[in-house]
């Protein structure tokens, strides 16, 4: 009997080392120290200049305000989005290196590491590479779930995913693992509408409705839609809008999805030129984009967001418009900050824009 005791006392201390065991090593080049001002504009010029800002803090949240924070992790995703009730849901949080920024960035706008929900838009390093480090080492709270689009053990075939599966599934966790699926709501209070708009399943290989015929996590991302009063949003990790032997074109197929023009708009993956196809634009109609990239924008993909609306990204974008001569100038707005305090209008970096 002592030896069955002694047997699981030591499977249990066992699983709770497995789940919190060192992560591969990161990929991710190392974070930015400053925090440059939020001043993103879009201005072709002949020469292609931008002042370096000064450095500033997230804000604290206040009650009443809705609050979403697109925060810079060079070539990844993270956003803190916390409800006027003060409900909170952490999309993403970059790769491991950004552990430490995002755990400091939390506190400082909720006062706490401790959210509601995670939601993992999909399985890549550069949005839940940190997860695991944020838990372990920096103690992270999720208070009522984690949630994914499931597949199990062997959704994706990678060290940081399996790292991830392990922690979120291990028994003694208080949080609930929940995957979501088309149509699905997140309760952050009842100010606040979130659908699970798209919810990709790679056992199926579906996506909005359509098979998905390429390989690349990509095409599986949870699309969210927003809504708080007049205002909407629209936040899809890093779904893909080009048909190719790596990726889908799963873009065409969710646009039929929106239900009206969106007032903001999470650039899908980066503002790669695979992704913010002609369709998913013309049904989105965003007024303003946010960028969550490294600085390195494309061409195709930049124009086409430049000419939907205004623009901000967390890093500097210099590129060549169509003409290959003319350079697009998006200024860096490190932690992008959203701020609406009844939907009728938004302010972005200190912009005012008025929700449809
Ligand atoms: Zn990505």
């Amino acid at each position: 009997m002592k030896n069955i005791l002694r047997f699981w006392i030591w499977f249990v201390l066992w699983l709770t080392w497995v789940a919190c065991a060192p992560p591969p090593p990161p990929t991710a080049t190392p974070p930015p120290t400053a925090l440059p001002q939020p001043t993103a504009t879009m201005q072709p010029s002949a020469t292609p200049t931008l002042e370096p800002m000064p450095p500033t803090e997230v804000s604290r949240w206040q009650p009443g305000q809705l609050m979403i924070v697109l925060l810079d992790v060079r070539h990844g995703d993270a956003q803190l989005i916390v409800s006027p009730t003060g409900e909170s849901l952490l999309i993403d949080v970059g790769e491991q290196d950004y552990a430490p920024t995002i755990a400091e960035k939390i506190r400082a706008v909720l006062g706490k590491l401790e959210v509601d929900y995670f939601l993992a838009s999909h399985y890549h390093v550069d949005h839940i590479g940190g997860l695991v480090s944020l838990f372990c080492d920096h103690g992270l709270v999720v208070r009522k779930a984690v949630l994914d689009r499931g597949g199990g053990a062997t959704a994706y075939d990678s060290s940081v995913y399996r790292g991830y599966y392990a922690y979120v599934n291990a028994p003694e966790r208080a949080f609930k693992h929940i995957r979501l699926s088309p149509g699905d709501k997140i309760d952050l209070g009842p100010a606040l509408k979130i659908d699970a708009l798209a919810v990709g399943d790679s056992d199926a290989r579906t996506n909005c409705g359509m098979t998905v015929q390429g390989k690349n996590d990509n095409d599986y991302s949870i699309v969210l839609w927003l809504t708080f009063g007049a205002f909407d949003y629209w936040t899809g990790g890093d779904l893909s809008g080009m048909d190719t032997l790596e990726y889908t074109n799963v873009e065409a197929a969710c646009a039929k999805f929106v239900p009206r023009p969106a007032d903001l708009f999470k650039a899908n993956h980066h503002a790669i030129s695979t992704n913010n196809n002609a369709s998913l634009l013309q049904a989105l109609q965003p007024q303003v984009t946010l960028i969550s990239l490294d600085g390195i924008g494309n061409t195709d993909a930049l124009m086409r967001i430049v000419k939907a609306g205004s623009v901000f990204a967390t890093n500097r974008i210099i590129a060549l418009a169509e003409d290959k001569k003319t350079p697009i100038l998006i200024n860096d707005s490190d932690d992008i900050i959203v701020i609406s305090r009844d939907g009728s209008e938004f302010v972005v970096e200190g912009t005012v824009f008025k929700s449809r």
